[in-house]
């Protein structure tokens, strides 16, 4: 009867619509994330990191990014091939989410062998413990390497008080360059951009 049409319709229109939400959420996340190794890409990045450095000021609390970057990848895919080379960047985004794991942290995949790590409410004595667990992680992994070791990683790090007035841009570019004079010190190895920060963890200044 009609009342029985009515509510048929009215059923079918509701599931019609949520599917339509259903999908435009998955395809929302599927957006912000990054397709190789399910980590967050940039945008979710660039989103979370405006987000934390907002809290940060809010809440009067120091925030950490960490710019992670792989040892000698290039002689690993050329030895290795492409695949290995997609095989060990997905282990290492399982390797980087599970040391991310509480309220506010993101890994997220800043492009080819490059990773970013946030986290809210880190100075920098515990940036350090941090970036040495991550280190020592990536070791134990044991990730056979062409060059006789294993997979290893250099990491830039930059720590921000509440009273600094930095940007998105600069907090990225500040970790670039940390990790730049980890890779020059020699890999395997955190450096901390942070002027405050250069003679008390850097033998080597950044300018
Ligand atoms: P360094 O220690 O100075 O970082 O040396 P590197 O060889 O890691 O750095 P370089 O920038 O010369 O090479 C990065 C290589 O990472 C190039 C490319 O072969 C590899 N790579 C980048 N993105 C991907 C990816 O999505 N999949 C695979 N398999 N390899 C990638
Ligand atoms: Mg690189
Ligand atoms: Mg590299």
């Amino acid at each position: 009867n009609q009342e029985r049409q009515n509510f048929l319709n009215t059923y079918l229109l509701r599931l019609t619509v949520q599917k339509g939400e259903n999908l435009a959420k998955q395809l929302d996340a599927l957006s912000r994330q990054d397709s190789l190794t399910g980590l967050a890409n940039r945008r979710h990045l660039n989103e979370s990191l405006n987000s934390e450095l907002n809290r940060a000021l809010r809440q009067q609390q120091a925030l950490t990014v960490m710019m992670i970057d792989v040892d000698y990848f290039k002689v690993y895919n050329d030895r290795f091939g492409h695949l290995a080379g997609d095989e060990c960047l997905r282990q290492i985004a399982k390797l980087l989410s599970s040391k991310t794991k509480r309220s506010g942290e993101l890994a997220a995949r800043y492009g080819g062998e490059e990773f970013v790590l946030v986290y809210p409410v880190m100075d920098a004595d515990l940036a350090e413990k941090q970036a040495i667990i991550v280190l020592k992680t990536i070791e134990a992994l044991a990730v056979s390497h062409p060059n006789g070791h294993s997979v290893t990683f250099s990491i830039g790090i930059a720590v921000y008080l509440p009273t600094e007035n930095v940007n998105l841009e600069q907090m990225l570019h500040h970790a670039d360059a940390a990790l730049y004079i980890a890779k020059e010190n020699g890999r395997n190895r955190y450096e901390f951009f942070n002027k405050s920060m250069r003679q008390k963890k850097s033998s080597e200044v950044i300018e």
